[in-house]
């Protein structure tokens, strides 16, 4: 998409702070960072959400999400990292070109986890929920 901030940084038409780059994906320095390190790892094709994404560049994707963490974890002598997507407005995605964040993590940084993020008491019992996903297509 021509009009896309994410597809503009493939191409090269706006700069980025790029960390890793393979054939079909590429990490950049997030312009707005929650901590040094913060991190986006992006498809260079232009999908929107995970679940666009075909299962040869879902693999794809996940094998550098897993390189740039080892880098990362590296450069910053980070004991952990919180790795997340916003997949879809509702859930916080800004940019609708899929990109997964990664954060370098330290003990006592102050920071919440995955828990944090939502906190709706169901109202369904665990079997229904279970059973609602399981037939779900
Ligand atoms: P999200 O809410 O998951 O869509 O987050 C989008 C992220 O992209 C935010 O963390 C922004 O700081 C970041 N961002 C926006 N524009 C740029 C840019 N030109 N280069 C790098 N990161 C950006
Ligand atoms: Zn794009």
């Amino acid at each position: 998409m021509t009009d896309c901030i994410f597809c503009q940084i493939v191409r090269g038409e706006r700069s980025a702070y790029k960390v890793y780059e393979d054939a079909e994906t590429l990490a950049f320095l997030d312009l707005f960072p929650l901590v040094e390190g913060h991190t986006l790892v992006i498809p260079k094709a232009h999908y929107i959400r995970l679940q666009d994404l075909n299962p040869d560049l879902t693999a794809r994707v996940a094998q550098a999400v897993r390189a740039v963490t080892e880098k990362l974890e590296k450069a910053f002598s980070a004991p952990a990292t919180t790795i997340g997507i916003n997949n879809g407005p509702a859930a916080g995605q800004v940019v609708p070109h899929l990109h997964v964040h990664i954060l370098p993590r330290y003990e006592n940084d102050g920071g919440g986890t995955v828990h944090s993020i939502v906190r709706t008491s169901p109202k369904r019992s665990l079997e229904e929920i279970c059973n609602l996903i399981a037939k779900s297509r």
